[in-house]
């Protein structure tokens, strides 16, 4: 590559902004259609149980829960989910929104609950 060419590219990079972002010095902005963690709306919830019948990671498991029509809702076992949000679209209730939330390092991975992500 030639000297021309290299100067060409850095002088247009130069003014122009970068594409790379401070995180985590600064705060992400994730795009519209990320997938961050699914997370479960139990006021729309009724308990039908094909979220974990489609999950293809075995990330969902229904358990005892009185509020629902069935009285069984999904626990997510979130170190298990591979973001596909399979659940988001075989939920008939829109009981399941993929989010945002992708910082989820812990050094216990069983704290990366439903209940820790509802908090
Ligand atoms: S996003 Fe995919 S892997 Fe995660 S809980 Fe939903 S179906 Fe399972
Ligand atoms: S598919 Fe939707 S309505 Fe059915 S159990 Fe899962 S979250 Fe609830």
């Amino acid at each position: 590559m030639s000297f021309g060419i290299i100067l060409k590219e850095a002088l247009k990079n130069f003014f122009t902004k970068p594409v790379t972002t401070k995180y985590p010095f600064e705060p992400a902005h994730p795009p519209d259609k990320f997938r961050g963690l699914p997370i479960h709306l139990i006021e729309a919830c009724t308990g039908c149980g094909l979220c974990e019948k489609d999950c293809p990671a075995d990330a969902i498991k229904m358990i005892p829960d009185e509020r629902t029509r069935k009285k069984q809702a999904p626990e997510f076992y979130y170190w298990k989910c591979i973001r596909c949000a399979q659940c988001y679209y075989s939920c008939p209730f829109d009981a399941i929104f993929m989010s945002k939330v992708f910082e989820v390092s812990v050094y216990d991975k069983t704290a990366i609950s439903s209940e820790a992500i509802h908090k």
